[in-house]
């Protein structure tokens, strides 16, 4: 098992007609790099970073999260690290921040709100993490947009990051790939508008699903409607993909979607070649990807967009799988 690991490590994931596929990891504690890495993550999709603030008992400053992030960037050497900016609330607190209690925390002040509403945190961030994007390839997240305005001022705020860094003179590098986490129903009508805003879309799949379908992530009493293959989010998923394609932008898919097989093959049915997820699960998708066909999964799932029922989407899904080489 360890002997396979190794020799899975170097090889990057390429389907069956030669279509490369891109697996990067989920990380968020510094001990998730070498997870990472032992598992041929190719760099990073997604740095949560509230995690590291949540190990602490105060805000970190500037320097320790930029210290923090030139090691994780450099650890990585020369793959890109997707860095997300804070993303607390919902399910996620700081100690030492005092959030308010809510009856729908998942539908209340938490993600990119909780940083446009405390402009100094959120400005303090995007100067650690530009100035660490010196060191590599660095590209810069942020979750739970919704609307327009937010990511417009999100941009703004990068603008005075770079005017405070340039003031101090304090090096930094210029120019980052900006992105939007699409997970919320909202923004995937927008997704052809949001994506003339920004560099690339990171697809959030676990909130997406939670938002579109009603059922919450965390709750076992509706696990039953959170269903990754119900055609209403497929169908999404297939929006967001269009509006990237036409605009030309980078689009990864991130959440524990992919890590199941089925599908994996719908989201590369749907035109998705670049993921983020737990590291863990990179080698068996690297030899599941191994035996997959792009074109058998795109025609495939252009019929199952045509259905309205999940379990007929599902079997399908497993019929195909049965059948590969
Ligand atoms: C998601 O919402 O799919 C996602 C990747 O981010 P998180 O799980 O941190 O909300
Ligand atoms: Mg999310």
């Amino acid at each position: 098992e360890k002997q396979r690991l190794l020799e899975l490590q170097n090889i990057p994931p390429v389907t069956r007609n030669g279509q490369r596929i891109h697996l990067r990891a989920n990380i968020g504690l510094i001990s998730d790099v070498n997870v990472a890495k032992t598992h041929g993550a190719e760099g990073v999709g997604l740095y949560r970073t509230e995690f590291p603030y949540m190990a602490r008992s105060s805000f970190p400053d500037r320097q320790d999260q930029y210290l923090l992030y030139k090691k994780v960037v450099k650890d990585f050497a020369g793959t890109p690290v997707t860095i997300r900016t804070l993303d607390i609330g919902g399910d996620k607190a700081l100690p030492y921040f005092t959030q308010p209690k809510e009856d729908n925390p998942f539908m209340g002040w938490r993600s990119v709100r909780v940083s446009l509403d405390n402009l100094d945190i959120f400005q303090t961030q995007i100067e650690a993490i530009l100035m660490a994007a010196k060191h590599g390839p660095i590209r810069l997240l942020f979750p739970m947009i919704s609307n327009m305005e937010e990511i417009r001022t999100c941009k703004i705020i990068v603008e005075k990051a770079k005017d405070n860094l340039r003031k101090e003179k304090i090096l930094f590098a210029e120019d980052i790939p900006l992105g939007a986490m699409i997970e919320v129903p909202a923004a995937v009508r927008l997704a052809s508008h949001l994506a003339k805003e920004v560099d690339f879309f990171a697809l959030g799949t676990n909130d997406l699903i939670q938002y579109l379908l009603a059922a919450d992530r965390s709750n076992p009493l509706v696990e039953k409607y959170y269903d990754p293959l119900h055609p209403a989010v497929l169908l999404s998923i297939g929006c967001v993909v269009a509006a990237a394609h036409n605009n030309n932008i980078e689009l990864c898919a991130c959440g524990e979607m992919a890590t199941d097989p089925a599908c994996l093959l719908a989201l590369i049915g749907l035109g998705i070649h670049e993921f983020s997820l737990s590291a863990p699960y990179i080698p068996r998708l690297k030899n599941f990807i191994n035996r997959i066909d792009t074109v058998a999964a795109e025609e495939l799932l252009q019929s199952l967009l045509l259905q309205a029922d999940s379990h007929s989407i599902r079997e399908a899904l497993d019929q195909a799988i049965r059948n590969l080489p």
